[in-house]
């Protein structure tokens, strides 16, 4: 029987996901659909053009050679941002639970029915409250959310979450989905972020569907909305999005919502939309005190099988004062550092991982490495030219060593960012800035990019 693209490419995301570190996968892989097909290519909508450039490039192979192992075909797949959607089909809403059956699908035959086609990837299976650590940072925050998980709907409604990037809100409304869920599992529960939220909005004001938009977001007993401040000022789609609420709410169906700022300060969100997210409950989430860094390590170590001693822990939990997220990724790195150089996990080695340098002796830099150099071994390690980085050319294989030799420039040359442009076919600054940006990031999620950067410099640094 023929698979439709979604079948074949979640087979493929079951096999992949077997192979690969979990982190990669929950950064690269995690809740990527198939959109469409054309002959026998699969298309995928992946969250940016960056997720796009990254998968193909390291990827790519893997997964045409599963996807034609999974159809018994040569099949090739594509990659696309779903930002940048323009005809193409936006995502869909992942609904977690089926409806109930004999349910009949709403939606018109160009797009897969979300309620027939449960997602169950959709939450993250690590984010329960079981793996969130309460402190004195987050105790309202949870607080509310036990009591929604314990009375959906009539508790906060909606439950509006706010704070700084990697501070925990998606855990923790992931969370109140498992917990309803494990005490009801035929409940509806979706998860979506703003951003697939209004893509799906514009599609159906297009197609003159928002009546069918609406009904299938009145099934949802459950709805979770992630990152409203990417919440645009386009009237028509802030109208719906109005609409949608108050027909949930109405409903008697829980919302929850996050967001980097309070209501009353989401700029471009008009007045009543701002008063129906302060009707329930505002929360707020800071970053952890260092007691609570400290247990919030101590959780991980416990339930990833990891041992730190208390040393390390403490050197880790003051070096991180920005974001759990930076916590968790000092972990990674510290564990790619250690796998590299095949030592053990002490305070020595957490010093020079979460430095992100090891000298010997503490020399600076040996005089001969320069840009030059750092653009040709970088080059070397992802078999490309260091020619080709140091043009203007846009080429895909090209966009990963681009950065890193960028980031390596700074970390161990410390050049201006605009002379650091000027070695790569002269981009500008805030191109460089993102380029660093980028690196750093994955190189907080993706061990095995850590792992290669790492060596990288090392091999730079002994030179
Ligand atoms: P946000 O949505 O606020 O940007 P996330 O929910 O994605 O942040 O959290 C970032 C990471 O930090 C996740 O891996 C999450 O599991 C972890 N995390 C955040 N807060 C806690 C906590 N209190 N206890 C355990 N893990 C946490
Ligand atoms: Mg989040």
């Amino acid at each position: 029987m023929e698979l439709t693209p979604s079948e074949v490419w979640s087979h493929v995301l079951g096999l992949v996901q077997e192979r690969m570190p979990e982190l990669s996968f929950r950064t690269w892989l995690h809740g990527t659909q198939a959109v469409a097909v054309h002959g026998s290519e699969i298309l995928v909508e992946v969250p940016s053009d960056f997720h796009a450039e990254w998968i193909e490039d390291r990827y790519g192979d893997h997964l045409k050679e599963l996807a034609t192992r999974v159809t018994g075909q040569e099949v090739s797949i594509s990659f696309r941002s779903a930002s940048t959607s323009g005809l193409r089909v936006a995502p869909e809403v992942a609904v977690v639970q089926p409806p109930a059956p004999g349910a009949t699908p709403s939606s018109p035959s160009a797009t897969p029915d979300p309620g027939g086609r449960p997602c169950h990837g959709s939450l993250n299976e690590r984010y329960t409250f079981d793996r969130f650590v309460v402190g004195n940072n987050n105790q309202l925050a949870t607080a509310a959310s036990r009591a929604v998980a314990e009375n959906p709907g009539r508790s906060y409604n909606p439950l509006f979450l706010y704070g700084g990037v990697g501070l925990g809100k998606t855990h923790l409304m992931h969370a109140v989905g498992h917990a309803i869920l494990e005490r009801s599992p035929g409940a509806r529960v979706a998860y979506v972020t703003t951003e697939q939220f209004m893509n799906e909005l514009v599609r159906s004001i297009q197609q003159a569907t928002t009546r069918e938009f609406r009904q299938r977001f009145r099934q949802i007993d459950l709805l979770l909305v992630d990152d409203v401040h990417f919440l645009e000022r386009k009237d028509s789609t802030q109208e719906e999005f109005f609409h949608t609420f108050n027909a949930l709410y109405d409903a008697g169906k829980q919302v929850i919502l996050t967001s980097d700022r309070p209501p009353k300060e989401l700029p471009g969100v008009e007045e009543r939309l701002v008063s129906r997210f302060e009707w329930g409950l505002v929360a707020d989430i800071k970053m952890p005190d260092y007691e609570t860094r400290v247990a919030i390590l101590q959780k991980k170590a416990a339930d990833d099988g990891l041992t730190l001693d208390d040393e390390v822990m403490d050197f880790i939990a003051r070096s991180c004062t920005s974001s759990v997220r930076e916590l968790e990724g000092a972990v990674i790195k510290l564990l790619a550092y250690s796998s590299l150089r095949r030592e053990e996990i002490n305070l020595a080695l957490a010093r020079s991982a979460l430095e992100g340098v090891i000298r010997d002796g503490g020399a600076r830099t040996a005089p001969r490495l320069t840009a030059t150099r750092i653009r040709e071994r970088v080059a070397e390690e992802w078999g490309v030219t260091s020619a080709d980085l140091a043009s203007k050319r846009r080429t895909r294989q090209l966009t990963v060593p681009r950065q890193v030799a960028m980031y390596l420039i700074k970390e161990l040359l410390d050049e201006s960012l605009v002379r650091i442009g000027e070695g790569f076919g002269g981009r500008d600054h805030s191109t460089v800035i993102h380029s660093i940006r980028k690196v750093e990031s994955a190189l907080e999620e993706d061990a095995d990019f850590a792992r290669r950067v790492i060596r990288v410099r090392q091999h730079l640094e002994s030179a």
